[in-house]
């Protein structure tokens, strides 16, 4: 495993992560054994970073990291989780619910401190109440020592801008957004100069695109659309023939941008996690790493965005 430093922050963590939404089923039924020992898995060949959110599972997901984190030396991990999402259309980043909000993961994660605490999607708030009365509420539990480092979270990538135009520096120190580096779209990267500047963190989420680049496909609730899905499918096919597992080039692909600090990858079987692990470290096959994205050229860059309306990105519908 190799180690990337996350921005200011001080954190040395894995180039490959472990995102833990489908401990809370986001994606099916889990075996919560299989889940447990996924994470123990995680930990055992290399990985030192989760991430986590009370809205996974509607807190499911924290509740069952917990117990797969009881007995674990707190020295094995970073541990990030979230603010400020708490169902699919319940959002408050209100100062009182943040700050109550981290003893109720706390509780449930069964730690005392949390590396790095971010609000959660911030495309549902209004940047500024994320400027003026959010951070400012994460600032004095950083100053209090009960987080480590404070994070913004979201889809469009236009709404980081949006608060961090308006911060002083050192207030942010990472952000993570989802599905805008992988294989089908690589707009975060356009970003990193911005972020560079601003000494952020940079953490990318779903390598699969939520399950788009994988032979099982997306779940009923993933918002591509039916081109975005069809097309992918001619990807994992032509990857299927050729004896590939998609899911390896996915993997691959993230984690050799040296300007993407980690990539998380969330899953809930044991398997899969070490195989994730493995394929980062194999050499790439160039000649079906460029095949599989000319395959998925007629939808780069053509994603799903969504939020409030100045927040969100003008993409190309696919
Ligand atoms: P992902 O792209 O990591 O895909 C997860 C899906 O891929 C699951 O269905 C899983 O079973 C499958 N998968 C993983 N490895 C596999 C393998 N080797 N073979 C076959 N299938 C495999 O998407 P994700 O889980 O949404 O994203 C990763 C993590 O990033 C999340 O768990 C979460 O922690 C974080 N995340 C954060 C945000 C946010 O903050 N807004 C949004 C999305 C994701």
């Amino acid at each position: 495993m190799k180690y990337r430093p996350l921005g200011n922050t001080g954190l040395e963590i894995s180039v490959l992560s472990y995102g833990a939404s489908p401990l809370g089923g986001v994606f099916g039924q889990i075996n919560q054994d299989d889940g447990i020992r996924t994470v123990h898995t995680a930990l055992d060949h290399g990985i030192n970073f989760i991430d986590v959110s009370p809205y996974y599972g509607d807190t499911k997901a924290e509740t069952v990291l917990g117990q797969a984190l009881a007995g674990v030396d707190r020295d094995r991990y970073y541990l990030a989780t979230k603010v400020g999402q708490y169902g699919q259309e319940e959002f408050d980043f209100s100062a009182e619910r943040v700050t109550r909000s981290l003893d109720e993961s706390c509780a449930r994660l069964g730690v005392d401190y949390i590396d790095l605490l971010q609000c959660h999607d911030i495309e549902f708030a209004e940047p500024d109440q994320i400027v003026t009365e959010t951070l400012p509420a994460l600032v004095k539990l950083r100053d209090a020592g009960r987080i480590g480092h404070i994070g913004i979270t979201g889809l469009p990538l236009k709404v980081f801008a949006n608060v961090l135009d308006q911060v002083g520096p050192g207030i942010v120190e990472t952000v993570l957004s989802f599905c805008r580096y992988e294989l089908n779209d690589t707009a975060l990267a356009d970003w990193l100069p911005y972020f560079e500047s601003k000494q952020l963190g940079v953490i990318n989420a779903s390598p699969t695109g939520m399950g788009l680049l994988t032979p099982r496909g997306v779940p009923d609730w993933h918002p591509a659309t039916p081109t975005m899905i069809a097309t992918a499918k001619q990807a994992v096919d032509f990857c299927a023939k050729e004896g590939v597992d998609i899911v390896k080039l996915a993997v691959q692909f993230c984690v050799a941008h040296p300007g993407m600090t980690t990539t998380l990858v969330g899953t809930s079987r044991p398997e899969n996690i070490e195989a994730n692990i493995r394929y980062a470290e194999e050499p790439v096959d160039e000649a079906i790493m460029a095949r599989v994205q000319e395959i998925l050229a007629p939808i780069h860059n053509h994603n799903f965005t969504r939020g409030l309306p100045q927040n969100r990105d003008e993409l190309i519908p696919a």
